[in-house]
């Protein structure tokens, strides 16, 4: 694989501690992730998929190993460099949407990009973002839904609103945590449909944590979780 590393993941430990007992559930996982192109890592459920998620996404830190971003380290940077790297250059999406119930899916879309900002920085660009917002929106087909709260909208609906929150900040990377688990098989192939668009047309990278063979497939190269590491790569499967 010659293109660019973007994220890569060296010797990783984790473990939980439940009653005293230690829980280990990562223990030496190396994991590379190229640009250009679709990585799936596939595993049972309880397998750890999500605890290394977490980790890649800096929202836990690893008991042992090192994780880069382009070459950086990141799971040991300052606090203000991990939010700049959550907040903008990856985005991601998960199983269950995560969206603020009480704001429309054009303002969920914005939240995220307005939160932090200066009251004077948030006047200044509140109409470039909304606009920025609404084209995101339009680019995973939902602009129809802009005024809509998640309450009324499907799943799938909600995850295109989730799709379009994580590319306003034109990510690096979109991480994504079984974002077709909690949606029926058809609803979840236009998902990863779009998800597939968004690789092909708009070259962004994508990390996607599955616990389906068949979805797995799908992607350009495949990596499963087994024993709390990465078996050998799967011959990379190129997409048609
Ligand atoms: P997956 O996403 O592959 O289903 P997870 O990463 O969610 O797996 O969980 C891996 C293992 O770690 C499971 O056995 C789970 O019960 C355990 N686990 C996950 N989170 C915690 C936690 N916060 N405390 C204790 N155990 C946890
Ligand atoms: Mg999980």
């Amino acid at each position: 694989m010659n293109s660019e590393s973007v994220l890569q993941a060296r010797d990783i430990f984790k473990s939980y501690h439940k009653d005293r007992i230690e829980v280990p559930v990562l223990r030496g996982l190396d994991v590379e992730v190229h640009a250009g192109i679709v990585t799936a890592l596939v595993g049972r459920s309880g397998s750890g998929k999500s605890t290394l998620m977490h980790l890649l996404a800096t929202l836990d830190q690893p008991d042992q190993g090192e994780i880069y971003f382009r070459g950086e380290r990141i799971d040991n940077a300052s606090r203000s460099r991990r939010d700049c790297y959550r907040n903008r250059d990856i985005g991601i999406i998960f199983q269950f949407y995560h969206l603020l119930p009480e704001l429309s899916a054009v303002e969920n879309v914005l939240a995220p990009t307005m939160i932090g900002q200066s009251v004077w920085n948030y006047f200044r660009t509140r109409k470039e973002a909304r606009r920025r917002a609404e084209a995101m929106l339009d680019r995973v087909g939902l602009l129809h839904r802009a005024s809509h709260r998640p309450t009324e909208m499907s799943g799938g609906e909600l995850q295109r609103a989730a799709i379009a929150r994580a590319l306003m900040t034109d990510p690096t990377l979109l991480l994504a945590d079984e974002p077709t688990g909690n949606l029926d098989t058809d609803t979840g192939r236009d998902i990863l449909k779009l998800l597939s668009e968004l690789n092909q047309c708009d070259g962004l990278t994508i990390l996607m944590i599955t616990h389906d063979d068949a979805i797995a497939e799908g992607a350009d190269v495949c990596h499963r979780m087994l024993d709390g590491k990465l078996e050998e790569t799967t011959a990379a499967l190129q997409v048609a």
